[in-house]
């Protein structure tokens, strides 16, 4: 994608500067951002409350102006994401934008259930659960402040959120751009809000809130771990560390293609992005080789596969990160290789224990490790799957393989012979979810994942056959 860069960020400038001169004049309730959480629960307490005494049509206009307005702030969001953040890459936010934008199921997904019979009619009904926390991470401030803002809304509830202190800029003008487009659409102000300053204090007293009726975390293991200590329905959507299988029977070019597609969207910094490759011995090389002539892999030799993992790798086995989410040119540079502008990501052969296939790395640096079938290749990668039961993917005809895969590793999402993206439906069939609830079990997320079951049962009449 051609992007003028002088042109976005002066853009970026100009929003910057207007939402500051606005900052004067405007109250919190004219722009969404409060001082204190108690502030922000009581005005979103309100807003639920007149949320719910409109109409459904009226909430359909919310939810089109808010998808609406992520799409016309498209590149200034995404331009000032990677800027604040340093994560991921412009125009791979653009498409998570508007993904999240175009993909994240509206009112349509609360339709109630009707049971009738002998004994009358019962209406299930999927109901607001009222105010919601929802902390959000670094990785995808304005694709998960999208998606959650209209999966929220659209079941009826009003939202807190508590970003990324790190991205705290984006979410800031991220929840003031989704403001103005409810408003403008005639729903109540701060049904979409948050703190204006995020920080670790704030996100505990959200998750503490006794007027907080749901908490929502996005994030690794402890932040979910955090909400679901709190004595609260609360959701987790917690880490991953995707393997991608590949067997003896794959259409090995095309899923050398998917492969470096999936693994660098963003810089690999989505959790669903693949981690580690598994690849049955037989077929080992040409995948590389395929790689390789994507044009957008750079195989390491062996002694430049020991200088980056000793650069993105700390002596105590954890990630490095300065380098979570950068450009794999910048990856390189450091150890004295320069890329070419195509390049996308940087493949290594690893031997099985190597740290990169362990850890979730979140940058374009791929370990690669040879198994020797395809009983070998399900059960490592289901050990570095780690138990996360987040994402695998899987390149492979036999059916028989890919069942004994998907039975084995237990993921919430598995793709088959597509890069790992198309499971968050970005080339795949199905509605998209930034909130992944692998460790609570909801799936993907969507407007009926925060409601609450009601049920009105009317006895012995109203059946028409
Ligand atoms: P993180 O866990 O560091 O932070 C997530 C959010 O939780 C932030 O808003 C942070 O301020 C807050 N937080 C962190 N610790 C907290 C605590 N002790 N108390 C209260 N709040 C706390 O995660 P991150 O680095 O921002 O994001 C990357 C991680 O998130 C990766 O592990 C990735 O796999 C995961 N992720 C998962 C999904 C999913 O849908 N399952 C989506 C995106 C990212």
């Amino acid at each position: 994608m051609e992007i003028n860069q002088e042109l976005i960020t002066g853009l970026v400038a100009r929003v910057l500067q207007e939402l500051a001169a606005g900052k004067a004049t405007q109250s919190e309730d004219e722009n969404g951002l409060f001082e204190t959480v108690n502030d922000a629960v009581d005005a979103a307490l309100e807003a639920q409350k007149r949320l719910i005494a409109m109409s459904l049509e009226r909430r359909k206009q919310i939810i089109a102006a808010i998808r609406q307005a992520a799409l016309d702030n498209n590149e200034t969001l995404s331009s000032l994401a990677v800027r604040e953040s340093t994560l991921g890459r412009y125009e791979d936010k653009i498409r998570e934008n508007i993904l999240c934008a175009t993909k994240t199921p509206g009112v349509e997904d609360i339709q109630p259930v009707v049971l009738t019979g002998d004994y009358g009619l019962t209406l299930l009904e999927h109901a607001p659960v009222g105010v919601i926390g929802a902390l959000t991470p670094i990785t995808n401030p304005t694709g998960t402040l999208i998606n959650n803002s209209i999966s929220m809304t659209a079941a009826g509830n009003a939202v807190i959120f508590n970003p990324h202190p790190s991205a705290r800029e984006t979410s800031k003008l991220m929840v003031q751009i989704i403001h103005k487009a409810i408003v403008g659409a005639g729903g109540p102000p701060a049904l979409v809000c948050s703190v204006r300053e995020p920080t670790l204090e704030t996100a505990g007293e959200i998750v503490a809130h006794p007027k907080i009726h749901m908490l929502v975390a996005t994030g690794g293991r402890p932040v979910v771990n955090v909400v679901l200590r709190s004595g609260k329905k609360a959701i987790g959507a917690g880490a991953g560390n995707p393997p991608v299988l590949v067997d003896e029977t794959a259409n090995i070019r095309k899923a050398a293609q998917c492969i470096v597609d999936g693994a660098s969207i963003n810089n690999n910094i989505f959790c669903t992005c693949e981690k580690e490759v598994i690849v049955v011995q037989e077929v080992a090389d040409a995948l590389i080789k395929f790689m390789q002539e994507t044009g957008k892999a750079y195989l390491l030799t062996p002694e430049e596969a020991d200088k980056i993992t000793r650069l993105v790798v700390t002596s105590e086995r954890k990630i490095n990160t300065a380098y979570i989410g950068k450009n794999v040119q910048v990856i390189l540079r450091q150890i004295g290789v320069e890329a070419g502008e195509e390049c996308r990501l940087a493949i290594l052969e690893t031997p099985h224990d190597h740290p990169l296939v362990w850890l979730e790395q979140m940058m374009p640096v791929m370990p690669i490790v040879r198994v020797k079938d395809i009983d070998e290749g399900i059960d490592f990668a289901v050990k570095v799957e780690r138990g996360n039961r987040h994402t695998a993917v899987m390149h492979s005809t036999h059916v028989d393989h890919m069942t004994a895969f998907a039975r084995a590793v237990q993921t919430t999402i598995f793709v088959k012979n597509g890069p790992s993206y198309a499971g968050i439906g970005l080339g795949g069939e199905g509605h998209t979810s930034f909130t992944i609830a692998g460790p609570t079990g909801e799936g993907l997320t969507s407007a009926r994942t925060f409601t609450r079951q009601r049920r009105c049962t009317l006895v012995e009449s109203f059946r028409i056959i």
